[in-house]
């Protein structure tokens, strides 16, 4: 297995850090996860741009031009042989350099990039499921993709703790995002999610859940909906990377209206199959 860093590409267990690394001691860094589907990538583009402006948001600089790390991570699918379908995470840190929370000097940014298989959650694709609610204690630069990340593990862990699959975050009583995922609402037609503001990350498939609902004229709502909205909804569904989009079918101990996948969600999953170039299930 073949790592692409800062400085060339190497066998996995050639890659390590020193001990003073700013991305582990201080999370002092940025990162990106991109789909694979079936040995291509899919919205690499998408995800290298929001690299781009996580990194400068945090004033750090990627190693590479964009157009020389496209090639790169291309060669890093070619090197690595991948046919299945898998993730590409890529990180980005401030550097090895003597513990200290000031920037050091010098700009000498470490970069990580390799490629993990990953199968589709096609049974949570199916059935959808079931979420948990948690108050929102991040920051307020989740438009960041920063490796800063512990809230959403705490939130994560208490999901699956709890049997859920995800935890949605609320601030104010609003519904902001899940810990890695966006969420959604649909009434009456219309699908509903949080602004993408500096409280939320602007997910690569929520911007593609925009595109589907203005292409089969669904208007698509960014305001805030309130927990209290929960049990009024006709469907609820989540979107990441990862996942791609997956119908919430239970939030706490709310069903969400029968407690089955809902008809617009269905539309949706079916225009992002056909994007990335899947086959469309039954
Ligand atoms: N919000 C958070 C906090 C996330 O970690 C993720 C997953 N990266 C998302 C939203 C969804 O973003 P994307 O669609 O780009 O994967």
């Amino acid at each position: 297995l073949y790592v692409l860093t800062e400085k060339q590409f190497l066998p996995r267990h050639e890659v390590t850090y020193p001990m003073e690394e700013r991305g582990l001691q201080f999370g002092d860094g940025v990162y990106e996860v991109a789909r694979i589907y079936q040995g291509t990538y899919f919205l690499l583009e998408e995800h290298i741009d929001r690299l781009y402006r996580s990194a400068a948001a945090i004033r750090l600089s990627v190693p590479f031009d964009k157009d020389v790390l496209m090639e790169k991570l291309e060669l890093l699918r070619e090197m690595n042989n991948v046919k299945e379908d898998a993730i590409l995470y890529l990180q980005v840190t401030r550097g090895s350099f003597p513990r200290n929370h000031a920037f050091p000097a010098e700009n000498r940014p470490n970069l990580y990039a390799y490629i993990r298989e990953m199968p589709r959650k096609i049974r949570e694709i199916e059935n959808g499921v079931r979420t948990i609610l948690t108050r929102d204690v991040r920051w307020e630069y989740c438009y960041i993709k920063s490796l800063n990340l512990l809230p959403n593990v705490l939130a994560k862990q208490e999901a699956t703790e709890r049997g859920a699959f995800e935890a949605i975050f609320y601030r104010d009583g609003d519904i902001t995002e899940g810990s890695s995922s966006n969420i959604f609402l649909v009434k009456d037609g219309k699908v509903y999610t949080h602004p993408a503001t500096e409280r939320i990350l602007n997910g690569i498939i929520r911007m593609k859940v925009k595109e589907f609902c203005d292409l089969f004229h669904i208007p698509f709502v960014e305001e805030a909906f309130s927990i209290e909205d929960i049990a009024q909804a006709d469907e609820m569904f989540l979107t990441s990377t990862t996942s791609s989009i997956i119908p919430i079918i239970q939030v706490e101990e709310q069903l969400i209206a029968d407690g089955k996948p809902g008809e617009v969600t269905r539309k949706l999953q079916a225009a992002y199959e056909k994007a990335a170039g899947l086959a469309v299930k039954n």
